[in-house]
């Protein structure tokens, strides 16, 4: 267990790395890297996809519309962004908002991985299909092939570094710009982070 102060510093180094980072093709055409946001010390990290283009020009992740919905969704159970931490799986912008690849996801992974070692949450939230692939191929539960569709909103146990940890599989919160029966199914599944 990491004090505050230790885990400002490591999260630091790793910003740094972040904003030097050429391991991937992506640092190419990003404006600003997208590293993450939010309490070193928060119970949940939430992690997205990929920076789109608002978070690319700014910096700060989710900042566009999907943003907007999920301030909504914290509200809805009393959170607000300043109580969790909030990250994606990759760190610069695919161009025109691309899926991203197999070979970006194994380079640019390893800083979400320290991330999450760093503030040693109790559960992790994934936004959409890749990062609930990323997450539960890498953390223990390949047999786990079910499709966001059917996990959503489940509880399922990973470990970390040996520590054991909790995700729960969420929709990307884009899924609820143009449909407001998705966005009902996410304040369901938003109502069993409560649980902790
Ligand atoms: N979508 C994501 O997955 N991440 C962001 O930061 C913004 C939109
Ligand atoms: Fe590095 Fe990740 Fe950016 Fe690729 S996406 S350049 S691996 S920080």
């Amino acid at each position: 267990m990491e004090n505050i102060k230790q885990r400002d510093k490591k999260l630091e180094e790793i910003k740094n790395k972040v904003i030097n980072c050429k391991k991937c093709n992506l640092y190419k055409k990003r404006i600003y890297p997208v590293i993450g946001q939010g309490s070193h010390e928060a119970k949940f990290v939430f992690i997205g996809e990929a920076p789109g283009k608002n978070e690319d020009q700014t910096g700060k992740p989710f900042c566009g519309r999907s943003g907007k919905i999920l301030d909504e969704l914290l509200e809805s159970i009393d959170l607000e962004r300043k109580d969790i931490y909030i990250c994606n799986i990759l760190k610069c912008r695919p161009p025109n908002n691309r899926d991203p690849q197999i070979d970006e996801i194994e380079k640019c992974s390893p800083y979400l991985e320290e991330q999450i070692k760093i503030i040693n949450p109790q559960v992790l939230c994934s936004l959409g299909r890749f990062s609930m692939e990323f997450l539960i191929n890498k953390f223990g539960l390949e047999n786990n092939n079910k499709s966001i569709s059917e996990n959503h909103g489940k509880i399922l146990e990973i470990k970390i570094s040996s520590k054991k940890m909790v995700l729960i599989p969420l929709y990307h919160p884009a899924v609820a710009i143009y449909n407001p029966n998705m966005k009902d199914i996410l304040k369901k599944d938003f109502q069993v982070l409560k649980n902790y």
